[in-house]
């Protein structure tokens, strides 16, 4: 992979002027974990073979309707999901970010829409991490009958991965006894429960106020977050309009900007970040 230079000193400089670090994470910034890709049916096939057989796309497995109808298999599908976050390494770039953050005279914060919880996994400790759609690492029950979430730690999930179905006995609800689900915003779904979600959010815009106050000039690094899903651009917006941030999007298919000072770096996240780390100047080395 090679990216021009003039954008990689670019992003570099956007770093090293800033007096705070926002990253916003999409789906991309796992791929160089080694975690699968699910955009088109190709890529989730390929992960899940087994649901391709029986013609059950990402949206459906993804889906409490599916809990209900067939707990095996939702759980097979989750369960897997959460066996494989749980034993995979985050890459190098996590730590990249870390130190970049930790450097930042107002700090570094995180807006992600992966489940993975891969940020608390590498180590990183930003003021404020959001996780806009849940994490496969906390529970709810499927009914959502006292609005309680828990942590998934006491759940080790035994799956068929070829047939995509839990083998053993699936988390319960320790109020009621109903089927417990991961705490996800998944498809279709009005049952989540957000409290999670909303507390971290809270968190977030207290540090976003701090900023505002102090006139911090922010940097966002926007890595793997495609137009499929758009909450992260979304949320990313946002905080150009409002803050004025600058913007480094890592997109390795679109990876386009509009404003004049912000930069585009076409490719996956680990090798641009790797690449913007070359250049940054001595004290953020
Ligand atoms: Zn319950």
């Amino acid at each position: 992979m090679s990216l021009p230079d003039t954008a990689l000193e670019a992003a570099a400089e956007a770093i090293a002027g800033a007096d705070a670090l926002l990253v916003a994470a999409g789906a991309g910034m796992g791929v160089d974990s080694g975690l699968p890709d699910f955009r088109g049916p190709e890529g989730f096939w390929r992960a899940y073979p087994a649901l391709g057989r029986a013609g059950i796309d990402f949206y459906s497995a993804a889906s409490p309707a599916t809990f209900r109808r067939d707990p095996a298999m939702a759980w097979g599908f989750y369960g897997h999901r959460l066996a494989l976050y749980r034993a995979t390494v985050p890459h190098a770039g996590f730590g990249l970010l870390g130190d970049w953050g930790r450097r930042m005279r107002a700090g570094w914060a995180v807006f992600t829409s992966n489940v993975d919880g891969h940020f608390q996994q590498s180590g990183a400790a930003p003021a404020a991490l959001l996780e806009c759609h849940g994490s496969i690492h906390h529970l709810q029950c499927l009914d959502d009958c006292h609005g309680a979430v828990w942590p998934a730690d006491g759940f080790v999930p035994e799956v068929d991965a070829a047939q995509c179905r839990l083998l053993n006995a699936p988390p319960r609800c320790p109020h009621c006894g109903a089927l417990a689900r991961p705490n996800i915003l998944m498809f279709g779904d009005g049952g989540w429960n957000a409290q999670r979600e909303e507390a971290q959010a809270a968190q977030l815009q207290d540090w976003l106020a701090g900023l505002r106050r102090t006139r911090a000039r922010l940097v966002v690094v926007e890595i793997g977050a495609g137009l499929a899903v758009p909450s992260v651009r979304h949320f990313v917006q946002g905080l150009q309009r409002t803050l004025g941030a600058r913007l480094v999007r890592i997109n390795p298919r679109e990876a386009g900007v509009s404003g004049a000072h912000d930069v585009g770096l076409p490719a996956p996240a680990l090798p641009a970040l790797q690449a913007m780390a070359k250049r940054m100047p001595g004290p953020l080395r």
